[in-house]
């Protein structure tokens, strides 16, 4: 019942730009495992091709919360997906979410942007490039990074070497390499388009690491910005500029009121407060922001939400979970 209502509700959010209401009820609702029925929207009249899905698929941190796998979404064009980031359990996730989303099926995770080498951001790499291979992805992976990538990617492909031999080598009727990845190693600017999907990579900053984006998706239907990791970064306000969605990481200010100060420094030069993000929201003007990576330090999700509307962010603002769609 109430989540038929945070479904409608997020419904509402979407198709007309209603938001504060709704993003209040919204942000009220009480953790739920269970994927949400954005997917049974209709297609808004007039719309010609397929509509455009986020789809939440871990929305946690290195902190192995249960409830809360690595960092990844997926942008859903239709029949087409298109990842960022591959955390922990990405694969997994992803086959829960392709019973409302077929493009997230196992085989059809064929491309996948990454913001950042983290390992955070990054474990689930393997598993999307062996767990797809075994589930007869036509294609290798085709990956978009940093520079940096392509080793991991081939390091990756080296530690299991032995698998690989066994799998091609031994009974299984086994004959192509798809395991693999191809990797384009990115600069800020555009790095991917189809007939679907203009992909730009966005620089922010992510404390000590030389390379780090954010991605701006741009469909027929939606505009989508993901921060990726990052401290206030004005490109992404940039990039958003009255964007559909804007995906943003953030931590509690009044959690990190409690940290050690080798641990503030840390985060203040890695990652973005809620002080701060009301700040940036301010600027981006997103018709809806939802927060991901959510540093809670004690605080929990409705409290991360309270904190950005004090600091003055007054637009639709929701604490994203594992498995929603918007
Ligand atoms: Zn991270
Ligand atoms: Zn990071």
């Amino acid at each position: 019942m109430w989540r038929s209502m945070r479904a409608r509700l997020r419904s509402l959010v979407r198709l007309t730009g209603l938001g504060l209401l709704a993003a209040a009820l919204v942000s009220a609702g009480e953790p739920s495992e269970q994927p949400t029925a954005a997917a049974d929207e209709p297609a808004r009249p007039g719309d010609a091709g397929p509509r455009t899905v986020l789809v939440l698929l871990g929305t946690g941190t290195p902190v192995p919360d249960p409830k809360r796998w690595g960092p990844a979404l997926a942008i859903v064009v239709g029949d087409r997906s298109y990842l960022v980031d591959a955390g922990s359990g990405v694969v997994r996730r992803a086959a829960a979410a392709a019973r409302r989303h077929p493009a997230l099926q196992p085989s059809k995770l064929q491309r996948l942007f990454l913001t950042h080498l983290h390992s955070d951001h990054t474990l689930g790499l393997p598993d999307l490039m062996f767990t797809g291979w075994l589930a007869s992805r036509p294609t290798p992976l085709a990956v978009w990074g940093p520079p940096g990538t392509a080793a991991m990617a081939r390091q990756i492909e080296a530690a299991w070497q032995d698998d690989i031999r066994v799998r091609i080598e031994g009974l299984e009727p086994r004959t192509t390499r798809n395991y693999r990845a191809v990797v384009h190693e990115i600069e800020a600017g555009r790095v991917y388009e189809d007939d679907r999907v203009r992909v730009d990579a966005i620089a922010v900053s992510h404390g000590s690491w030389p390379a780090a984006f954010g991605y701006r998706f741009q469909t027929a239907d939606r505009t989508i910005v993901v921060s990726g990791d990052t401290r206030p970064s004005e490109s992404l306000a940039k990039a958003c500029d009255g964007c559909d969605v804007l995906v943003h990481e953030v931590y509690s200010a009044a959690g990190f009121a409690r940290l050690s100060k080798p641990w503030q420094a840390y985060h203040r030069a890695f990652h973005t407060s809620t002080l701060e993000l009301a700040a940036l929201a301010n600027q981006a003007r997103p018709k809806l922001l939802v927060l991901v990576h959510q540093l809670f330090f004690g605080a929990t999700a409705a409290d991360l939400v309270r904190e950005v509307r004090e600091a003055g962010y007054a637009g639709p603002v929701v604490s994203g979970r594992d498995l929603e769609a918007f």
